[in-house]
């Protein structure tokens, strides 16, 4: 039995089945692989040429490994390829459909169909049991099983599907739950911030992004509500309340030396600065740090420390953004309780976990995915 027909539950259950398994999965929504039809903005990067373990956050960052290493990117591009899905590879080695995540979906239904998969959409999970083996009481009857997988995802886009399930019953089996957060999210302006920059949605330009010791290179996006785009994102999953982020808002261009070259003229900073920064967020960024005034009246010191916030403009952002801004959960069922070879609870025997519901979170750029084919995969081998 495999709750929850998500990318690491559907490759889970093709395994068990060609296993000679007999699989039923248990789904609550109408259809399977929702998130895979919507992911990379409907392009679905399924995985990362440049995989490895340091893409991932974890509580037990060398957790993930074993399955990664065992069912590779290369692996889940060879089976598309035999599925005649096209491949187009994005900057950074991530990968994606040429034509649509769709063509991710439908090679799960023919691959279920294939290994003899019963899939049982809009089935509620009412309750769950070990005695002998596992029971689920259902909107469509009961179900027994010697093995249970839980495949219920994360918190995100609880609009199309996502419930806390999985993690409530890994807790009932007397598993340790570290505490769900939102991932891969934007984060909310503070008051003051929203003031000055609310106004400024859609401005985006190729930044670097900072946060103790993580930094991505990536454009950010201004919204009404706060920072979005990939770096943000990215830096989100590192960012505790409190903590301020740091942007070079003008990466590998020495401006100081610019400034220098250019400091007898007659035009005002801003005007300047537009012509390496979007033109509303260098008058906005002028007219916040620096006062209005030409070029030939600015001081050396005024020009170095303009210079020093431009490389290190530090924001402090209120809050992460909701689970329905976000892309997955950070945090859930504690891999110290689950074996890496087979996905399998240490506490309580025929019961595996895969996907996001473990506490293993990509960065972005296909690693999210990559893990939950690869603990499917892993899991496949062994349920
Ligand atoms: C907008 C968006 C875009 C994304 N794009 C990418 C991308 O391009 N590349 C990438 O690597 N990652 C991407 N991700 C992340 C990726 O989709 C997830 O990490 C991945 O789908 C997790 O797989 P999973 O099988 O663990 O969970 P899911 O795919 O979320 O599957 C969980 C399944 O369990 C079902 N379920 C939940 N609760 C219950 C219940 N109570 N009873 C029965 N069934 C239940 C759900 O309906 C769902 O079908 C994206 C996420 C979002 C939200």
């Amino acid at each position: 039995m495999i709750i929850g027909a998500g990318a690491a539950g559907l490759f889970c259950a093709v395994e068990c089945g060609k296993r000679g398994r007999s699989v039923v999965l248990l789904e609550h929504t109408g259809t399977v692989g929702n998130k895979i039809r919507i992911s990379g903005g409907g392009a679905c990067n399924f995985t990362n040429r440049f995989l490895d373990g340091t893409h991932y956050v974890s509580s037990n960052p060398h957790f993930a490994r074993s399955a990664l290493a065992r069912f590779t990117p290369q692996d889940m591009t060879a089976l598309l390829e035999r599925h005649k899905i096209r491949i187009v590879e994005r900057r950074w080695g991530q990968l994606f459909t040429g034509d649509g995540a769709e063509g991710i979906v439908k090679m799960f239904q023919d691959e279920c169909a294939r290994a003899n998969v019963e899939i049982r959409p809009h089935c509620r999970i009412l309750a769950v049991s070990k005695r002998e083996s596992f029971e689920v009481a259902t909107s469509q009857g009961r179900f027994e099983s010697g093995s249970l997988v839980i495949a219920t995802g994360g918190l995100a886009m609880p609009k199309i599907g996502a419930t806390p399930l999985g993690y409530q019953l890994a807790r009932q089996f007397g598993m340790n739950v570290i505490e769900p957060v939102p991932a891969l999210v934007p984060l909310l302006w503070s008051e003051n911030d929203k003031k000055h920059f609310g106004d400024l949605s859609g401005v985006a330009f190729d930044t670097i992004v900072r946060c103790g010791r993580h930094r991505y290179r990536e454009n950010i996006l201004f919204t009404h509500r706060g920072l979005s785009g990939p770096a943000v994102l990215q830096i989100s999953s590192h960012w505790k309340e409190g903590q301020a982020i740091s942007i070079d808002l003008l990466p590998e261009r020495d401006i100081y030396r610019d400034m220098m070259i250019h400091r007898t003229e007659k035009t005002e900073m801003s005007t300047f600065l537009s012509t390496y920064l979007p033109k509303r967020f260098a008058r906005k960024w002028c007219g916040l740090h620096f006062p209005s005034k030409p070029m030939s009246r600015i001081s050396e010191r005024e020009f170095g420390s303009a210079a020093e916030r431009l490389h290190d403009w530090p924001v402090t952002p209120r809050k992460k953004d909701g689970y329905g801004a976000a892309e997955v959960t950070g945090g859930g069922v504690d891999t110290d309780d689950v074996s890496s070879k087979t996905m399998e609870s240490k506490k309580v025997p025929g019961l595996y976990l895969v996907g996001e519901v473990l506490d293993v979170t990509g960065e972005l750029g296909g690693y999210n995915l990559q893990w939950a084919w690869s603990s499917g995969w892993a899991a496949g081998q062994f349920a």
